[in-house]
């Protein structure tokens, strides 16, 4: 066998060798592509809710921009609505609602395959915790996105509610494409509120959170 022979049957054992990688990537790369819009609740003068060193919009926006590095690495495409503290409106009269209005027009503009909107929720009483997940019936497949993240991150977390049908929120109602409303922890409660001050908490739920909207668009 002369060394021509040999380096092509080398080459065709590696190749060989590779393919079951090959699919094994191919499979997993569910989010290869997906155009996914994420909004941090509140920015500028509208801070949102605060507890002890936590103010939402700034938290919201750490979380959203991990989330947003966690995607594209995945290979997602993905929008913000805001990148800094500032909010959407550009009148100063209902100025609240015109940055909500703006936002689901930001939405609706991309047209992506999902938009996650991320908040913290308080409120007072402090036995209150868990990340919640909200979402309309404005698309019907916002309640198997709820779902399909609640269910996964059930599967890691002790302090998970109940998905939550709502719609009565003055932004939602106008968003056609599919997506729901994340609300992270409550500020109000201590522990959620020291778990969501932790970078090792971020970090891994936001690792859940992304593996979670991969599994809703796994095809089996
Ligand atoms: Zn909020």
């Amino acid at each position: 066998m002369n060394k021509y022979k040999l380096l092509i049957i080398l080459c065709f054992f590696l190749f060989t060798l590779c393919l079951p990688r090959v699919t094994a990537t191919i499979k997993d790369l569910n989010l290869l592509g997906k155009v996914i819009v994420l909004d941090a609740g509140h920015g500028g003068p509208d801070q949102g809710a605060s507890s002890g060193q936590i103010i939402e919009k700034d938290l919201n926006l750490i979380l959203v921009k991990k989330l947003e590095k966690e995607l594209t690495s995945r290979g997602a495409i993905v929008y913000l609505t805001r990148e800094n503290d500032d909010d959407l409106s550009t009148t100063i009269v209902n100025r609240k609602r015109n940055d909500l209005y703006n936002r689901a027009k930001y939405i609706n503009d991309i047209s992506p395959n999902m938009y996650i909107s991320l908040h913290l929720n308080s409120t007072t009483s402090p036995s209150w915790r868990g990340l919640q997940i909200f979402y309309t019936t404005q698309n019907k497949e916002n309640k198997k996105i709820a779902s399909t993240i609640t269910d996964y991150l059930n599967q890691h977390f002790s302090n998970i509610r109940e998905i939550k049908k709502d719609n009565t929120y003055y932004m939602y109602k106008f968003i056609k494409t599919p997506g729901v409303l994340i609300e992270a922890g409550f500020i109000s409660n201590p522990s959620d509120n020291y778990l969501l001050r932790q970078e090792d908490y971020q970090n891994k739920l936001i690792v859940l959170i992304t593996n979670a909207i991969e599994k809703y668009y796994q095809k089996d």
